[in-house]
């Protein structure tokens, strides 16, 4: 597209969505994305006509950085922040994996602005299928489970609105396909934080352990195996909770202690996928214990756990990390296309 004919309101998507690639926190991309929310709803004349007068500040979530974009957009010039991100931007975010990224189809742990995400479901979606590094055909929407106040965890009336919510989007969205879903907190004794009823009715459940981490390992161990049995669940969400770096840079945290071969064991004969979080900060599980998964035979879900669109890059982490400790791709449930997924989400319940 020539620069004369971009859309405003896209280079500003395209800016947030490369800082998110790039590991920008959320919170320091939100000025791109509010702008383009703000810019989203007004009228072409006026847009144009404020840029002329130099009043796109007075609107709310314009600051002079984003107006600036906006005026060089409607000039026909690229805009200098964009051309600063430069060639880094679109380079391989990691070397390896390249081939089974190019088999996935789709990501089944993703958020969105319902739970602590910093981006409209439609927003997510839009970007997953049109991802540079290979077109997605789904994603599973996947926002936190009640117990989770932190992240705004969905309650089973707000769930039943996202569903509402969801099924318009895919009357508009298709062939793309957003699958419904949650990552659903696994409960102290290994119950899961949601409505069984509920949880019947979603393509997809991942579920995962986002407390009391440090329990002793045969209680974890007993919690996980509870969770991994239920019928409903699809795929362990990062099962070790390890963190490599905190938030804002600071000290992670350290794996869960539990029996991994019994947790493996169970998620095989079960059908339950492992999952291998892409994000940089988790890489979870761990080489040795990703390698102990794949010589018990089990199956796998490589998903970016993406917080805002530019994060869905990330996949790009976990099938290096896949590569690198053999994961057979036949072994991976996101190389199918969505409806042989969902035959495989519906296998049990
Ligand atoms: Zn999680
Ligand atoms: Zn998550």
């Amino acid at each position: 597209m020539a620069a004369s004919e971009a859309d405003p309101v896209e280079v500003l998507r395209r800016i947030a969505f490369l800082l998110e690639r790039a590991h920008e926190p959320t919170y320091r991309v939100r000025a791109f994305r509010a702008a383009a929310a703000t810019l989203a709803q007004l009228p072409d004349a006026e847009l144009r006509l404020r840029a002329k007068r130099g009043t796109l500040t007075e609107l709310r979530g314009i600051g002079a950085v984003t107006a600036t974009v906006v005026t060089e957009v409607l000039d026909g010039v690229e805009p200098a922040y964009l051309a600063k991100l430069g060639d880094a931007a679109v380079a391989p975010l990691v070397r390896g994996g390249e081939k089974l990224r190019a088999l996935l189809r789709g990501d089944l742990h993703t958020h969105s602005d319902w739970s602590d995400g910093g981006s409209p479901i439609a927003e997510m979606a839009a970007a997953a299928r049109d991802l540079g590094s290979g077109a997605h055909d789904y994603i599973a929407l996947t926002d936190h489970s009640p117990r989770l106040t932190v992240a705004r965890g969905l309650t089973a009336s707000r769930l039943r609105d996202q569903l509402r919510v969801v099924a318009e989007l895919n009357d508009t969205l298709a062939p793309f396909r957003i699958l419904t879903g949650i990552e659903c907190d696994i409960l102290d004794d290994g119950s899961l934080d949601q409505d069984p009823a509920l949880l019947d009715q979603l393509d997809v459940v991942v579920a995962s352990v986002h407390s009391k981490l440090a329990m002793p390992s045969a209680a974890m161990t007993r919690r996980m195996l509870n969770a991994v049995r239920n019928p409903h669940v699809d795929v362990l969400g990062h099962c070790t909770g390890r963190l490599l770096v905190g938030r804002d840079g600071g000290k992670g945290r350290a794996e869960s202690r539990f029996d991994a071969e019994a947790v493996f064991l169970a998620c095989k004969e079960n059908g339950v996928a492992v999952e291998i979080n892409s994000r940089p900060e988790r890489l979870d599980p761990p080489r040795r214990l990703l390698t102990t998964a794949v010589e018990i035979g089990c199956l796998f879900a490589v998903d970016t756990d993406a917080h805002a669109p530019g994060q869905l890059e990330w996949q790009a982490y976990g099938c290096a990390r896949a590569e690198e400790c053999g994961v057979p791709t036949g072994s991976i449930v996101n190389t199918l296309d969505a409806d042989a997924l969902l035959s495989w989400t519906a296998r049990a319940s």
